[in-house]
């Protein structure tokens, strides 16, 4: 691991997709503040004007409406990505979400057997 001179209050996922439309599009912070995304995109992170965190920028390829992550305790769960067209998993039937955790669960679950 290499240390990190920059220090970022959080970590974002926004779609790749967004990035190659070249349209401003908004990124939501933890704490409900708006920072407006506007192109060029050439900055790896953002500064809430709410809380002032600053946001580091992970793009994600494509166009996914979520990618899998895991809590701390290795629960895992679905960690929304910003700018995409798709549905934020916020969104999502809990029927909906319940399938896709499962189905997460059960490849974690081949990994550690
Ligand atoms: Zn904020």
């Amino acid at each position: 691991m290499t240390q990190q001179t920059e220090r970022f209050d959080l970590y974002t996922f926004i779609a790749g997709a967004a990035l190659e439309r070249g349209k401003p599009f908004l990124l939501e912070c933890n704490c409900g503040g708006i920072v407006t995304i506007m192109p060029p995109f050439q900055d790896e992170y953002v500064v809430c004007p709410r809380c002032e965190a600053r946001i580091k920028m992970l793009v994600i390829e494509g166009d996914p409406g979520y990618i899998i992550g895991a809590d701390p305790d290795g629960t895992p769960k679905l960690l929304p990505v910003q700018g995409s067209s798709k549905q934020h998993p916020g969104k999502l039937s809990p029927s909906e979400r319940d399938a896709i955790l499962a189905q997460v669960k059960q490849q974690f679950g081949k990994k550690d057997g």
